[in-house]
């Protein structure tokens, strides 16, 4: 099987395994684990930030991040296919009382800075109070232009609206900005918000865990609603071992993930009625034209060993567990299928 459902099916690696075996452990809701300790300020001192705090999911994180920076009857901006509104089961609006103020996506994953100004409400009793601008960096596999976060950076700090950045695929950004040193390009990338959460269980391959970025009291806040949400791990350093492990070995190496996409991209330019879209990091979007052709390929490519998705679009995922025979199987499979 090729499984190009997400970039979060990896397996751990054996020198990960290795890591999680060796980790000094205590206990994470006493701020006991020596390992949970090491990540959380390792990478708030690689992206920035003056604190960090390990958590089970991107989306206990994203929200986690909102309810610390809103209260109820707040609102937060955000693109209208962001996981933070549309994939995290509308929890900012659930569990926080946050209203999301959705704003369409331009073709390049941006939201225009002219609709988010005229969505920023007057403070009067008939609205919510706008309070925070929500980004996502990769978006739909897209990297958000550097000159585009600072403008955006500079209308929310000029509007008095506070930061977050959905960076689940921050570093795949980072390495699509700068292979060479993709640290200092994250760093950059940070330096706009004033938090950020990333994912470990995406392409950095780690299986569990995200880290949320931002000030000390921040910090604080969020760790106050971790707790809430039930998301107090105790020996986690078994976990936050392997992020750790991801976040020294495996950042460089998306650069590879990302020239598959680009393999698979071009193997399955010109098949006719399927429509690619060039893809700029991990991820690769195709259009069938025709609905009920789209319906079968999905179970046409299971059959032949190859897994993909396809709930707004057909979507495919290079990652860790991915090589470039795999790629070619897929392609293979597709023409095969486009051909019959
Ligand atoms: C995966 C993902 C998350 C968090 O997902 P979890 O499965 O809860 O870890 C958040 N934002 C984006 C953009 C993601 O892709």
């Amino acid at each position: 099987m090729i499984d190009l459902r997400s970039d979060t099916v990896t397996r751990p690696t054996p020198a990960m395994r290795e890591a999680m075996w060796a980790a000094p452990l205590g206990d994470d809701v006493f701020g006991d684990d020596p390992s949970v300790n090491a990540l959380q300020e390792d990478l708030a001192a690689r992206l920035g930030f003056e604190a960090a705090l390990f958590m089970p999911t991107g989306t206990q994180s994203n929200l986690c991040a909102l309810m610390s920076h809103c209260q109820r009857g707040d609102e937060y901006i955000v693109g209208q296919m962001a996981h933070t509104f549309r994939w995290e089961g509308g929890g900012a609006a659930v569990l926080g009382s946050i209203q999301p103020q959705p704003l369409a996506q331009q073709p390049d994953g941006s939201l225009l800075l002219a609709d988010i100004e005229a969505n920023i409400k007057p403070d009067d009793a008939h609205f919510a109070r706008t309070r925070l601008l929500t980004l996502e960096n990769t978006i739909g596999g897209k990297v958000l232009p550097m000159d585009y976060l600072a403008a955006a950076s500079e209308l929310a700090q000029r509007r008095g609206l506070v930061r977050h950045l959905d960076g689940a695929r921050l570093f795949n950004a980072a390495v699509a900005v700068d292979a060479a040193d993709p640290y200092a390009a994250a760093r950059r990338i940070c330096s706009h918000f004033d938090s950020v959460s990333v994912c470990f269980s995406k392409g950095l391959g780690a299986p569990v865990g995200s880290v949320l970025c931002g000030s000390r009291d921040f910090i604080k806040s969020a760790h106050r609603w971790r707790k809430m949400a039930g998301g107090g791990l105790r020996q986690a350093g078994l976990l936050a071992a392997a992020a750790h492990h991801a976040l020294d070995h495996h950042v460089r190496r998306l650069a590879e993930d990302h020239a598959l996409a680009r393999r698979l991209a071009e193997g399955l330019a010109g098949v006719p009625g399927l429509a690619i879209e060039a893809p700029q990091t991990n991820i690769v979007f195709a259009d069938v034209s025709d609905a009920d052709r789209a319906a079968g390929l999905l179970p046409f490519l299971k059959e032949r060993g190859v897994l993909a998705t396809g709930l707004y679009r057909l979507r495919f995922v290079t990652h860790l567990d991915v090589d470039a025979a795999g790629v070619d199987r897929a392609i293979a499979a597709v023409r095969d299928y486009f051909k019959a």
